[in-house]
Parts: structure tokens; sequence; C-alpha cells
């Protein structure tokens, strides 16, 4: 599917890593092809404009770690937004209903909506073990009532009887009635489908779902239509609101845009593709494997994440080093602070400091949010090197203009000093083996 794009983005991305060092002119380059790429691959324009947008500020910023090259780097916060794009986490169908749990599938015919009823329902029964009803609501093709029940003696699920001059929303009272007495688990309702989104299809899927408020709406989209396949689905979604979306022909060589717009464009999840026109061919859709397969670089993804993970721990594990020894001065609590800032807060940090757990709860009560921890490092920034070694020869005249030079007051200052001076004490305590006055070292 991704081949041709992932073969140009892997090139583009290749050789940026082998170069030692990169200026932002060779980010801004390599982003340009990797626009260029995308836009080829039939990506909806303003989602390659805010993917790239998204790479280019945090390549910028980016503190690169010591261990990886700056392309490395690059190429992990490529993947990253990669996989935001795509959805981050897999989403599979949610049968968190009371049963029958209604699930209705939708979408243009021709975009595989029979088969990959056919699929999930054999997916269900089979994996999830659950009793499934398969009902065709096309009223206009007896053909694809055919189809269904066909298909339905081939997965081994049973169809809803034909009976002939129903309407597609009589059809589906009577499935859920079917269902309720028949004590199914899961009911799959297929719509019928036209050659283009028109009001009369959208009038009866929106009265159908009206009838039997499915649990799931499913709309199939034929992933080789590219950009179309983004716009039927918004304009499935504006109308009958989509809980998910199913790409078909994930098998052929289309372009893969369809696959990289579609949850940018509509804000839904891709829950599933199709891979091929057996009944077996349907895969869950996993955000990370695929950005993987486009990229081709998982090797690099996981070399630069681990040595993230080892750079914050080995950090950590330094700080609370000194903090036994009591040596834990105002320099290391700015450096645990701009930790806590990246890692999202204090139970991050927290969690990676040993033998920290108890205090935990205090510390959180201390509300130390976002801001606060940015005010705090404020006030660190202002005071001379000297001053931060040893606060103890901090005056109320320098607590002054401290506060002064960091948008703070006094008070703020004073409380910082406090914090730090409870953290250091308490971790001396706890270097010492004493570990009783920890509550009353923090409680206030
Ligand atoms: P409907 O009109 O939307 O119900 O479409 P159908 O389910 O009848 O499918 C139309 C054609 O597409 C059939 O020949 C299917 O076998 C084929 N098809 C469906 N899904 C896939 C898929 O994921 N890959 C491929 N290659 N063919 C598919």
């Amino acid at each position: 599917m991704f081949e041709s794009l992932s073969d140009k983005l892997s090139g583009i991305l290749g050789s940026l890593t082998r170069r030692g060092a990169l200026t932002e002119n060779d980010v801004n380059e390599a982003l340009r092809e990797v626009r260029r790429a995308l836009l080829e691959a039939d990506v909806a324009l303003e989602v390659v404009r805010s993917f790239t947008d998204t790479v280019r500020s945090r390549a910028v910023g980016a503190e690169v770690i010591k261990s990886v090259s700056p392309g490395q780097m690059v190429v992990k916060i490529v993947h990253d937004a990669l996989v935001e794009m795509l959805g981050k986490e897999a989403e599979g169908i949610d049968l968190n209903a009371p049963a029958p749990v209604g699930i209705l599938m939708v979408g243009l015919q021709g975009s595989g909506k029979t088969t990959t009823t056919a699929k999930i329902a054999r997916r269900l029964s089979d994996r999830m073990k659950r009793r499934v009803l398969m009902a065709s609501l096309d009223t206009r093709r007896p053909a694809a009532m055919e189809q269904l029940a066909v298909l339905g003696k081939q997965v081994g699920v049973d169809t809803l009887p034909i009976v002939a001059g129903q309407s597609a929303v009589q059809i589906a009272r009577r499935a859920m009635e079917a269902a309720r007495l028949g004590g199914y688990d899961v009911v799959m309702l297929d719509t019928a489908g036209r050659v283009t989104v028109d009001e009369a299809l959208m009038a009866e899927a929106a009265e159908v779902r009206a009838a039997t408020a499915p649990h799931e709406v499913l709309l199939v989209a034929d992933s080789l239509t590219g950009q179309d396949a983004v716009n039927t689905a918004k304009a499935f979604d504006g109308r009958l609101g989509v809980t998910g979306i199913v790409l078909t022909r994930m098998d052929g060589d289309g372009r893969g845009g369809a696959a990289l717009s579609m949850r940018a464009v509509t804000g839904k999840p891709i829950k599933l593709v199709g891979t091929g026109e057996k009944v077996d061919a349907l895969e869950e859709f996993h955000p990370g494997r695929v950005a993987n397969r486009i990229l081709g670089m998982g090797d690099i993804v996981s070399l630069v994440e681990k040595a993230a993970e080892t750079i914050d721990a080995e950090k950590a594990k330094r700080i609370a080093d000194k903090m036994r020894k009591g040596a834990f001065d105002l320099d290391d609590l700015r450096e645990q602070l701009g930790q806590m800032e990246k890692i999202g807060g204090m139970k991050g940090v927290l969690g990676m400091l040993p033998g920290i757990g108890k205090m935990k709860a205090q510390l959180e009560n201390a509300n130390l949010d976002d801001k606060v921890i940015r005010r705090q490092r404020a006030i660190i920034d202002s005071m001379t090197p000297k001053e931060r070694r040893n606060p103890d020869i901090l005056k109320a005249s320098r607590k002054k203009r401290i506060a002064a030079g960091s948008g703070t007051k006094v008070e703020d200052v004073n409380k910082l000093l406090k914090m730090h001076r409870q953290m250091a004490d308490v971790m001396k305590m706890m270097g010492k083996g004493g570990r009783g006055g920890m509550g009353g070292a923090l409680g206030k």
C-alpha cells in the first residue's frame, strides 16, 4: 500500500541520519521533500501543512540526546507526528453496550460494504465468540440481499430471513427484535449504497439509525479513491454521525493518502482495514505499526526512545544520589523542575525517584502544576550561581531583587526556598536511614 511513499520518505530521512550535524536549513530542505512526497501520495493539503509545521517546530526546538544523531532525532519526530496524524491508539469495534449491540454499516455502493459486513461478523463470531445476526437493508437490490445471505453461509453467521416488500426501517426493526428473541449479541445492519452521496441514501440511513440506535455506525470507504474517500466520510459523518471508519482495498497499489488524511480531516478513527477479497482479509489499524511501515525506520525510532528513557533515568538517579547525601542544591532543584515540566508534572518525575513514593501525595497537594513549575524555575534563574549552591546566603534585599527579576513576589521566593529545604532535609534523613520524620518534614 504505502510502498511508493515509504520509498520516498525513507530516502529523504535516510540521508539526514547519515549526516553528523544538521542545520535548520537541512531540516527545512528535508521537510520540503517530505511535503512533496505526502502531496504526491494524495494526502489532503491541510493535513500536510499541519504535519510539516508540527515537525518543523519540534525539530527546531528539540534537545538532541547525546547518544543519537540529530538526523535520528528528526526521524523520531517525523514518526511521532505521523502516529498522531493516524490517531495514536488502535481502536477496535466497541461492543460495550447492552445486547443486542447494533452495528450500522454505511457507505457508497462498491466500497466493499457487504463484504466488510461479513468480514466483521466472522471476526466477532470466530475470535470474540459473539452470536451475530446480519441483515441486508438494501430493498432496491435483491441481489445485494442474496449476496449477504451467501456470505453469511460462508462465514457461518446467521442472516435475517428475507421478507419481500418491507422497507429498510421495517427490516432493521425486525432484525433487532429477532436478535432480542434469539439471544444474539450483535446485529449488523448492511444499509443500501449508492454510486454517489445522495439525499435519499442519507435520509434512509438516518431513519434506520433513529429507529435502531446502533452503538457503532461504521463507514466503509474505498482507500483507492483517495481524497474522495475522505470527502465521502465527511459527508456521511456530517449527516449520520459516524463512530469509525473501515478502509477497504488497502491491498491495492493506491497512494495511501486516504489512510493518512482520514483521521485528521474527519476526527474519526480508522478502526479496521480491508486487505483483500477473501473473508479473512481484515486487519486492525495500528497507527504505530502503520507509521513504521511507512517510514521503514522502526529501529531508529526505538533507539531514540531507549536513549531518551536512559537519559531521564540517569539524570533522576544522579539527583536522587545527591539528595541522599544532602548535597541537593537549587541547581539540582532547577533541573528537577525542568524534567517535571517535560515529563508532565510531578507524578512522572517522582515515579523515577527511588524511595519517594510516600511523599507523592503531599507534594501533589503542594499544587505543583506547570505554571507553578515555570515560576519556580524563573526564580532560580534570577539567582547567582553562588546563591543557587548555597541559598542560606540570601538576604531580604536579594530576595526582593530576585522576586522582581522573576516577576514573582518575595513570598513565592520564600515558598520555593522552604520547599527546597524540606526536600533536602527529607533526603538527608532518608540517607541516614531515619524515615520516621518524613511526614513531619513536609507537612504543613
Ligand atoms: P458494496 O457494494 O459496498 O457492498 O461492495 P461489495 O462488498 O459488494 O464489494 C465490491 C467488490 O470489492 C467485491 O468484489 C469485493 O470482493 C471487493 N472488495 C471488498 N473489500 C475489498 C478489499 O479490502 N480488498 C480488495 N482487493 N477487494 C475488496
